[in-house]
């Protein structure tokens, strides 16, 4: 969108995404948390929508003048609904984070034992973490990998429900490049009589196309964003089927976290749903596995180790420890410097701090969406590699930095935007 009236009326806010958008074009993303949306995601959220308030749900308001709205709100939940094959969905949560607080709300009281995977080991700061709500408020035990195989270690999380006794027991991570066995996840939970809450948020993508087995046969609750490898606008999602939860669920977002729904937002949501359901979405998500598999090739091939030895899904975690005494933090910046993003993250075993890390993570969600094929992605894996092992040498990061700027302007991003 051309954005005239803005350059018009606010000069430095336009400047400023101005600046983004060429930042992004900029640089190869592979943050695996981010995706570039469709412009008619961007369309629908900068729309006017954004003027209503419409807290309730459709049909049950608590303002006047809904009907549009309402029929947005229900064109997201039903296709949503379609997309994942499950019989209820709450589409108003402002993000992932929102989306968790009211699932583990819905099921699990102030002080309750709730059963999360560790941080460290790829889980997510909802799931527990002490500097987040879920750590201060729920009696929080936290579950990990078997060291050996860097894998869940589901034996561990059977004998920690039967010696706990969870109300809650959340599965799902920020950092894990397998494949999750919802089905043993919701065995353990069950066995011990505590609800399972699934958070799909980095693979909802590869699980709306099945590419990543569904959670949605066996969790009480599933929650997700629907920015990442769903290639939506940002926000949440909640869903399930069981007809009992429904009032919970519902109440626990609305009024139990949030006030008016973001209905601009959840337009977007619509819109990313609606895309998702084409059969070119699962073309995409097929090629988003084809080159996380071949980034991680092309950076094994420069000695780099990746944790569990591979990928089942769009991301990769790499220890750095076999690159010498590179941090994540040494390699993010200088990875920053030739034009690729990542961001540092700690590894199985980290013995460095959060800040520092041992290891990067590397998704393919965003650079698949900007065109980049198979062999681009080997060799941007080869590039990581090189960059990694050459810290500090001014001839081979300019020499990356000039094939990364090749290989980006093979594929121009929102070139429409000017
Ligand atoms: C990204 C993520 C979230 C949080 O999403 P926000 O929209 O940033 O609040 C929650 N859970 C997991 C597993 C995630 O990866």
């Amino acid at each position: 969108m051309p954005l005239t009236h803005l350059a018009q009326s606010d000069a430095e806010v336009f400047s400023a995404i101005g600046n983004e958008l060429g930042r992004q074009r900029g640089s190869i993303e592979l943050i695996a948390s981010e995706n570039f949306v469709s412009l008619a995601v961007m369309e629908a959220v900068g729309s006017v929508l954004t003027n209503k308030y419409a807290e309730g749900l459709p049909g049950h308001r608590y303002y006047g003048g809904c009907w549009a709205v309402d029929a947005v709100e229900d064109l997201a939940r039903e296709r949503v609904k379609k997309l994942f094959g499950c019989n209820f969905a709450n589409v108003q949560p402002h993000s992932g984070a929102q989306a968790n607080y009211a699932a583990e709300f819905a099921f699990a009281n102030p002080g309750d034992v709730v059963m999360g995977m560790d941080l460290s080991n790829g889980g997510h700061l909802t799931h527990g973490s002490p500097a987040n709500y879920s750590g201060k408020l729920f009696n929080m035990v936290a579950y990990g990998l078997d060291p050996a195989t860097e894998r869940i270690d589901y034996d561990d999380v059977a004998a920690k429900a039967e010696q706990y006794k969870p109300t809650l027991i959340i599965a799902g991570a920020s950092a894990y490049p397998r494949i999750i066995d919802f089905e043993r996840f919701a065995q353990i939970a069950h066995d011990n009589g505590a609800k399972l809450m699934v958070d799909m948020a980095h693979i909802a993508g590869l699980v709306a196309t099945g590419a990543h087995p569904s959670p949605l046969p066996w969790a009480d609750v599933v929650t997700s964003t629907t920015h990442k490898t769903l290639r939506g606008t940002r926000g949440g999602i909640i869903l399930w089927n069981d007809e009992a939860y429904t009032k919970a669920l519902n109440s626990a977002v609305f009024p139990g976290s949030q006030g008016g729904p973001l209905e601009h937002v959840i337009a977007g949501k619509a819109v990313a749903f609606g895309e998702a359901l084409q059969p070119e979405f699962a073309t995409y998500i097929d090629q988003v596995c084809v080159n996380a598999k071949a980034l991680g090739r092309g950076m094994e091939s420069r000695g780099l180790r990746m944790v569990t030895g591979g990928t089942d899904n769009h991301l990769l975690l790499v220890d750095l420890t076999t690159a010498g005494e590179v941090t994540g933090r040494d390699a993010e910046r200088a990875l920053d410097e030739v034009g690729i993003t990542v961001n540092k993250n700690t590894i199985p075993g980290e013995k460095r701090s959060p800040f520092v890390t041992s290891g990067i993570r590397v998704g393919s969600a965003a650079m698949t969406t900007r065109g980049f094929d198979e062999a681009e992605a080997e060799r941007i894996g080869q590039l990581i590699g090189d960059v990694v092992s050459h810290l500090g040498d001014e001839a081979v990061l300019g020499a990356v930095k000039a094939e990364v700027a090749q290989l980006l302007d093979a594929h121009p991003l929102y070139p429409e935007l000017g």
